[in-house]
């Protein structure tokens, strides 16, 4: 059993679920340990039994809860040290005991499974997705990413499942309330995907035999889930593929997702 669930995913904070028959592996605390707490209890996983949390980057939308929710459930924390350097606050709540330094591109392993944090283009000190492998079974975790690179695809590559970004549309994005230069942040080379690239993306990773997808991380100010999907079943059918290809969803912002087993 290989099962995944978003918590939370946005720009309002980001928080994800890995379960097998032995592990509970979070990925990120970028809500309120209260807010953690109630996703996991939803679940009937109680936080104390979590294996791990795993950090991809230092932003506030990734780790506004970690230091407090490791803290009271003395849970381990997976992180690097550059990310782990970036957030002194959060560091000073977390136990020596339970940090566990990784360095990008090395695998790593947490009871039955293997990760491999591979690096992302995002204005952080040293972010990371992470790929995440039970048997032959591999799933991966992207999002945080200005663009899409070769060498990103290729850690994408052989995935049964991706949670990938699709933060934006450039025309709403440059409508929106965000001011300039968040909007040039944004849609820089170190910013967000657009829901173009993560329609592209997708096409891309269809022909080694990706079947599941979830968009996350979508922006609240400058994009909408139909048209997230929309432009990426369009992606998709530029590319001779259509939605039936695969299992597309999208994550909610505060709503915990329906559970996607790996097959
Ligand atoms: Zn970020
Ligand atoms: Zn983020």
């Amino acid at each position: 059993m290989l099962n995944f669930y978003s918590l939370f995913s946005g720009s309002s904070g980001n928080s994800l679920l890995v379960k097998t028959e032995n592990t509970n592996l979070l990925i990120d605390a970028g809500v309120s340990s209260k807010k953690i707490e109630n996703a996991l209890n939803f679940l009937n996983i109680s936080p104390s039994t979590l294996n791990g949390i795993l950090i991809t980057h230092e932003h506030t939308d990734h780790v506004q809860g970690l230091g407090t929710f490791a803290k009271k459930y003395d849970l381990p924390v997976y992180v690097n040290k550059k990310t782990l350097d970036a957030m002194p606050k959060q560091k000073d709540k977390i136990l020596e005991k339970n940090i566990n330094l990784f360095t990008i591109e090395e695998k790593f392993e947490i009871n039955d499974l293997q990760i491999k944090p591979f690096a992302i283009p995002h204005d952080a000190v040293n972010p990371c997705g992470f790929s995440i492998f039970k048997d032959d079974k591999k799933i991966s975790i992207a999002t945080d990413i200005g663009h899409m690179t070769n060498g990103i695809l290729k850690n994408l590559d052989g995935s049964k499942f991706v949670l990938l970004e699709s933060n934006y549309d450039p025309k709403v994005l440059m409508c929106s309330r965000y001011p300039y230069l968040l909007k040039t942040r944004i849609a820089g080379p170190t910013g967000h995907l657009s829901n173009e690239a993560a329609g592209k993306t997708i096409s891309c990773l269809l022909k080694s035999g990706l079947k599941q997808v979830m968009l996350g991380h979508l922006s609240k100010e400058s994009n909408f889930p139909e048209l997230a999907y929309k432009t990426v079943v369009e992606q998709l059918i530029s590319n001779n593929y259509n939605e039936n290809s695969l299992l597309l969803s999208i994550a909610s912002r505060d709503t915990i997702s329906k559970e996607v087993a790996i097959q």
